[in-house]
């Protein structure tokens, strides 16, 4: 299940060279062209699924395993003090490649910092309605 448009399928089967960390049957690891840290990582299915709504349950069960493992290697190797997994559905989520990936991002202590979200208080009447909303479609 290739999509021949597809850039992230091209490299993870080879077609496109990458600087590569890891190779198996299903995946492929490759660095970050436009990395947010030294290290930065992606981990990209052989097989073309457009997000992690469409990826196939046996290569979902083998994706976490796998960036623990990348993680574990970069905190060796890279003297990072820990790592992020970050993983974007959709444009408004920050998706630009609909090939699903994982981004494995090591942290150092000093930096460079991540941007992350705004918190913002909810009371509870707010986050039960919205869990409901969730919930009744599961
Ligand atoms: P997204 O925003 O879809 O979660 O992440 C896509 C990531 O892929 C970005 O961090 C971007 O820098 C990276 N990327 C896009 N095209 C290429 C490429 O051709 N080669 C490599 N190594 N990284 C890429
Ligand atoms: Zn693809």
């Amino acid at each position: 299940m290739k999509d021949e448009t597809c850039i992230f399928c091209k490299i993870a089967n080879g077609e496109i060279p990458s600087a590569t960390v890891y190779e198996d049957n299903d995946f492929r690891v490759i660095l970050d062209m436009n990395p947010a840290s030294k290290g930065h990582a992606l981990i990209l299915p052989k097989n073309h699924y457009k997000d992690v709504c469409n990826l196939d349950s046996t290569v979902a069960a083998k994706v976490l395993p796998l960036a623990a493992k990348i993680g574990a290697a970069m905190e060796k190797g890279l003297g990072c003090a820990g790592f992020n997994l970050v993983q974007n559905n959709g444009t408004e989520a920050g998706q630009t490649v609909f090939h699903f990936h994982v981004h494995v991002i090591p942290r150092y202590q000093g930096g460079p910092s991540i941007a992350a979200w705004e918190p913002h208080a909810a009371n509870e009447k707010e986050l039960a309605e919205t869990a409901e909303k969730i919930r009744t479609l599961l």
